[in-house]
């Protein structure tokens, strides 16, 4: 299966034809094939099995039966396997930097990092994957003793968005793996040339078959559906929107599934009064241009001081107007294009009502003509508090600043959203900037930096955000049960 990377590198101008990872071979799909564009150029780059429910069915089948050998695989084995596909993902980062690049979009460096990115989990739950342990413990009454101790919690069903087509499968898989859960992995259809990548790393790097299963479709809602309502099915964890998340909720309400939910974002950024107004638009350029502002924890509304709002404006659009957008795999390219047509009339029509709402139009606001899916660098001042790009997620490269009273003022306008991913604020003080950081309503601020995502740092939202976390020791948490025995010792 590596041949798939260096078939989609070599890029010879055919269309690749894969095959989906289920039960430890490379298969078909009962519902033929669906296509994957890339969305520098808009066209078909690979042909990809759209899986039926009997794909899912095969794919269950096969976790099911993996699973109780799988729990039962010394967790020092289970942890060497996973240190493996980290040392192949290092290994072949430049191959899937550019598979990432050529599907979802994003420039080659930024995708040689996600590439590193990715990785880390598969280390750092390697590491984890023997520390799932268990407490001895006395009874308060002083009358017996109490033993716990941490078990898989079952097959896992993982359903991923595209935005970081490896990342995202390895916060999951790895913390699954880890912990002994067999999985069935659904990447999102944009990108599922990455997550097929992935699959072929980890069988080289030793998982065994059926452990991990992958079904690619473009058409998840029964297929999700009939595996949910499959009792074989102990765990669901996705990454998406929170309209979906909260449709699957409801789905595995019925079984009563384990859920964990990371969900949309409508980040603030802060600049208080008393910030470094250059740190914060260089931070500002990261938490925004970062992936094209397609990211959950993308800045999406910047409130700033109002002594500093127009110097904060002027001085992101300078930045923001100096960078190359162009083609991902082209080596120069600072900012891609969006992930599909639909991505860009959305961030376009989002601008539009800010803009016919009062907001203007700093730098950007227009959608280009041409091939591709291409959304330019956009910054918008005078923004009214109510309109669409202040209350609606962007996931797009549009910038609208907000001028803020005082804290109090940043703090209340930024807590008065459903959402709760994450937020960013710049202070000279860290006593003031952490009295913000404490008030916000979020699972992850980043303190005078633009950057949050670590492998070693619990990852999750609060609100509408989600439902636990992902990475750092809390991660392989959502993947394991703690049963308790009491003693009459
Ligand atoms: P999405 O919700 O459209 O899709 C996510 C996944 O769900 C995909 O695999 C998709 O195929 C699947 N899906 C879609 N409809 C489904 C249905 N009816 N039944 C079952 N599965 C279905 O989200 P997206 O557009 O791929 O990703 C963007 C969203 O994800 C944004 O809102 C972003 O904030 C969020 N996100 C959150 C995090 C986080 O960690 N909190 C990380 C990345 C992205």
């Amino acid at each position: 299966m590596r041949s798939l990377l260096a078939d989609v590198a070599a890029r010879n101008g055919s269309i690749v034809p894969a095959q989906m990872y289920i039960a430890g071979g490379w298969v078909d799909g009962a519902d033929g094939t669906f296509d994957v564009l890339d969305p520098s150029i808009g066209t078909v780059i690979a042909h990809v099995p759209r899986a039926g429910v009997a794909d899912a069915q095969h794919a269950i089948c096969a976790a099911a039966a993996a699973q109780p050998v799988w729990a039962a695989t010394a967790p020092r084995e289970r942890a060497e396997i996973l240190r493996r596909g980290f040392e192949l993902v290092t290994a072949s980062a430049d191959e899937l930097a550019f598979l990432m690049s050529l599907e979802m979009g994003k420039p080659l460096t930024e995708a040689r990092g996600e590439a590193t990115y990715a990785a880390e989990f598969l280390r750092w739950f390697s590491e984890e994957a023997v520390r799932a342990d268990g407490t001895y413990r006395t009874a308060p009454a002083g009358t017996n003793k109490i033993l716990t101790w941490r078990k898989p919690v079952g097959v896992a069903l993982l359903l991923t968005p595209w935005n970081f087509p490896a990342a995202m499968i390895t916060r999951k898989v790895a913390p699954a793996l880890a912990a002994g859960c067999a999985v069935v992995l659904k990447p999102a259809e944009d990108t599922p040339l990455t997550a097929l990548a992935l699959a072929g790393l980890l069988e080289e790097a030793g998982v065994p078959a059926g452990v991990l299963n992958v079904v690619t479709t473009d058409r998840p809602a029964a297929l999700v559906a009939t595996a949910l309502a499959d009792p074989r099915i102990r765990k669901l964890s996705f990454t998406g929107s929170t309209s979906v998340g909260s449709l699957l909720l409801k789905q595995a309400a019925d079984r009563i599934v384990n859920c964990s939910m990371e969900l949309g974002g409508n980040d603030p950024f802060l600049v208080l009064a008393d910030a470094d107004v250059d740190q914060a638009v260089a931070g500002a350029m990261l938490a925004k241009i970062r992936n094209g502002g397609q990211a959950c924890t993308a800045a999406n509304r910047f409130l700033v001081h109002e002594s500093l709002a127009g110097e904060f404006a002027t001085k992101l659009a300078t930045a923001m107007a100096g960078l190359r957008m162009g083609p991902a795999t082209t080596a120069e390219t600072q900012i891609g294009p969006m992930i599909n047509a639909r991505a860009v009339t959305g961030i376009a029509d989002k601008v539009d009502r800010s803009i016919s709402a009062g907001a203007s139009a700093l730098l950007g606001g227009r959608t280009p003509a041409g091939a591709g899916f291409f959304y330019p660098p956009t910054v918008l001042t005078d923004v009214p508090r109510d309109s669409a790009v202040a209350i609606e997620e962007i996931f797009g490269p549009v910038a609208p600043v907000i001028a803020v009273h005082d804290d109090d003022d940043a703090i209340a306008l930024a807590n008065a959203t459903e959402m709760g991913l994450a937020a960013y604020v710049y202070s000279r003080s860290l006593s003031r900037g952490l009295a913000a950081c404490e008030r916000l309503e979020v699972g992850m601020v980043g303190l005078n930096r633009g950057v949050l995502s670590d492998a070693a740092a619990p990852f999750g939202g609060v609100k509408q955000s989600g439902l636990g976390r992902e990475g750092g020791y809390e991660g392989i948490d959502e993947y394991l049960e703690t049963v308790y025995v009491a003693t009459d010792f």
